[in-house]
């Protein structure tokens, strides 16, 4: 364990911070299943553990590991990424104003406006990629809190998290960011002043497809996070001890899988770019998208797997080339080892900021030119 805070993230990742059980000296670690801790004979809880709907020690090495990732004090697992977003929110209190952007995670979204709201959260939704926009509406003294999301679903709009935080924190309030699509491969949002960063780490962190879980991570260790911990204890919004186990194992391979979905998804974007039947293909490591100067700035040796494209013909040709894929698989989420394609408007609902003629692509890690291969004839075809 010791020294870890010298060590390079790719060493923290691949080896777990390099924790061996201390009892059998297993590489692996076991899977603490149990719910319930014995009692000492004095009556109390020396371990610290007494029931495991509030602490967990499946819990215990893949926090350490994303805390150490992201440089934060401590990080906490959720369900999924909506529990550990709306932990963050169910810790304020009625009457606190928020700051979000116009472009984010539908999903969470949907919950600001259909649960937040009625709860007694005043909200504001801003395009935050123009700072003034946030400026003009955080209230010191009033605001306590200002989302972002960076690149933000499903257009990839890159927000400046330094500048953010600076408006933020003038404010009196905290800075929170939705890095799931940034992964802490490419940015690590606490060193650009974030306060708290979320993953949905179903996405990239595990990276399989084959489980559901949140995140969060702190900058410190403060009261808004003892209630964030309580929200969890309480509310019981808590990851299973095997998904803890298996997030974990396929965190150990996070920077060779996001690393060749990014290269992957560099070549594609290039190669779509010129394509006849593409209108336009949004992703920040192309030279013309508005956010790139921001996006090479702050994040580091890539631009991530995730992208758009928007199809000539509209939504009708863009629902047609998604129905021609192979390779391809037509279905929603994200980060996984496979390619996945989906028409994201049919998702979203009636006000989504996204456009009909779009298509989002999780770029995986396969032959780039597999992929683009299949793309290509999948447009061919549609518009035909
Ligand atoms: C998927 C996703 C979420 C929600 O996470 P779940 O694990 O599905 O609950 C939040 N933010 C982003 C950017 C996502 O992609």
């Amino acid at each position: 364990m010791s020294g870890h805070k010298a060590q390079k993230p790719e060493t923290i990742t691949a080896q777990a911070l390099g924790w061996i059980d201390a009892e059998t000296h297993a590489v692996a670690p076991v899977v603490h299943a149990s719910s319930t801790y014995l009692r000492d004979v004095d009556n109390q809880y020396r371990t610290g553990r007494a029931y495991a709907r509030a602490d967990n020690p499946a819990y215990d090495q893949p926090e350490a590991v994303l805390a150490a990732l992201e440089k934060g004090e401590a990080a906490m697992l959720f369900a999924s990424g909506m529990a550990a977003a709306t932990a963050v929110f169910q810790a304020l209190a009625p009457g606190d104003h928020v700051v979000a952007p116009k472009v984010m995670y539908w999903g969470f979204r949907h919950w600001l406006i259909d649960f937040a709201r009625n709860w007694g959260l005043e909200i504001d939704f801003v395009d935050m990629c123009d700072l003034a926009l946030l400026k003009q509406a955080v209230r010191p003294g009033k605001t306590r809190l200002v989302w972002l999301e960076t690149p933000a679903n499903p257009l990839w709009d890159i927000v400046d998290i330094a500048a953010a935080a600076e408006v933020t924190h003038a404010a009196g309030a905290r800075l929170a960011v939705d890095s799931t699509v940034a992964t802490p491969v490419f940015t690590r949002p606490i060193e650009f002043g974030a306060d708290l960063v979320m993953h949905s780490a179903t996405k990239y962190l595990n990276g399989h497809s084959d489980l559901v879980a949140g995140a969060l991570v702190t900058r410190a260790k403060d009261e808004h996070w003892e209630r964030i911990a309580g929200v969890r204890a309480r509310i019981g919004g808590i990851l299973g001890s095997f998904e803890a186990w298996l997030l974990l194992r396929g965190m150990r391979t996070l920077f060779p899988r996001v690393r060749m979905a990014a290269a992957n998804a560099q070549t594609l974007a290039h190669q779509l770019a010129a394509n006849p039947h593409v209108s336009r293909v949004l992703y920040p490591g192309l030279p013309e998208f508005p956010g790139h100067a921001i996006a090479a700035r702050q994040m580091k040796g890539g631009f991530g797997g995730m992208m758009s494209i928007r199809v000539k013909g509209g939504e009708r040709a863009a629902i047609a080339t998604a129905a021609q894929v192979g390779i391809w698989k037509r279905a929603t989420s994200l980060g996984g080892v496979e390619s996945l394609i989906e028409h994201r408007a049919s998702v979203e609902g009636a006000d989504t900021p996204c456009p009909p003629d779009l298509l989002r692509l999780s770029v995986g890690i396969e032959d780039a030119g597999d992929l683009l291969a299949d793309l290509e004839t999948a447009l061919a075809i549609a518009h035909g």
